[in-house]
């Protein structure tokens, strides 16, 4: 479902932030991409959201050739993929439920059903009660679910997560982690870059290894293979 075909990225400085990437990701997968910082999994995954396009190679999604879409085509794209990052992104001045149901409004879902899905989603990551909270009354790991709930609201295929548990203390962290398997076990691929070398090495899944823009590792309930 996500295929990448010899993708090279260079930034408009002459950065070669991926050199000749190719790659497999298929429906359900999850990915744990590794790899010391400045190797290029930011740039990978920012491919896949569209938020960069390549600079030469082929990237699809569901089909659709991300590199070569047309405008009009690029929500249908997006809703397609959920986007997580390391430092939550909440918008401070919203509530828990505003923060969440924008992310549908953006698409231009059915009003009528915003409320009901919106609730339900604030029951699935575990922050029933919480929703007239601000971000700033929140510990991280409710912040961190918040944005995976703004994440998983229009039911992507793909999500897309960038160090999640970057921030958060470790059994933060692993409430964190059951959440994504549960997303990738309703159906979701999950790709998530990260740092956390116990999480890599007792929840096994198959692990991507960038280094200088190359994929130097790929293998089936991997290792996260660094010291640190
Ligand atoms: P980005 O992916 O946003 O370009 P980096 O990959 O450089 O950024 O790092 C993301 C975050 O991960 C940083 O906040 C950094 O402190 C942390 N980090 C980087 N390297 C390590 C490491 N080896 N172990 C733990 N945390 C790390
Ligand atoms: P990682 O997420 O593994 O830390 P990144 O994909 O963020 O790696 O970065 C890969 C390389 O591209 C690094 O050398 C980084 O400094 C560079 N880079 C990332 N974004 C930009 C940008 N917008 N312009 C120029 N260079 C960039």
């Amino acid at each position: 479902m996500i295929e990448m075909q010899d993708v090279w990225k260079t930034y408009a400085d002459g950065t070669h932030a991926l050199r000749g990437v190719s790659v497999q990701i298929d429906r359900n997968d999850f990915v744990y991409l590794v790899g010391p910082s400045g190797a290029g999994k930011s740039t990978f995954m920012k491919l896949i959201y569209r938020e960069e396009i390549p600079t030469k190679g082929q990237i699809s999604v569901n089909g659709f050739n991300i590199g070569k879409l047309k405008p009009r085509k690029i929500p249908y794209v997006r809703r397609n993929i959920g986007v997580i990052f390391q430092d939550f992104r909440l918008l401070p001045k919203m509530s828990v439920y505003e923060n969440i149901a924008f992310a549908m409004e953006v698409i231009e879902a059915p009003r009528r059903h915003m409320r009901k899905r919106t609730m339900e989603v604030i029951e699935m990551v575990g922050l029933k009660g919480k929703h007239n909270s601000l971000p700033s009354q929140l510990s991280g790991g409710e912040q961190q679910r918040v944005a995976i709930a703004r994440a998983i609201i229009n039911n992507p295929s793909v999500i897309v997560a960038d160090e999640p548990t970057g921030n958060l203390d470790p059994e933060t962290s692993w409430g964190i982690m059951n959440l994504l398997e549960e997303i990738n076990f309703r159906g979701a691929t999950i790709i998530m870059a990260t740092h956390n070398r116990e999480i890599v090495n007792s929840l096994r899944k198959r692990v991507i290894a960038i280094e200088n823009g190359t994929i130097v590792r790929d293998e089936v309930r991997g290792e996260y293979g660094y010291e640190n």
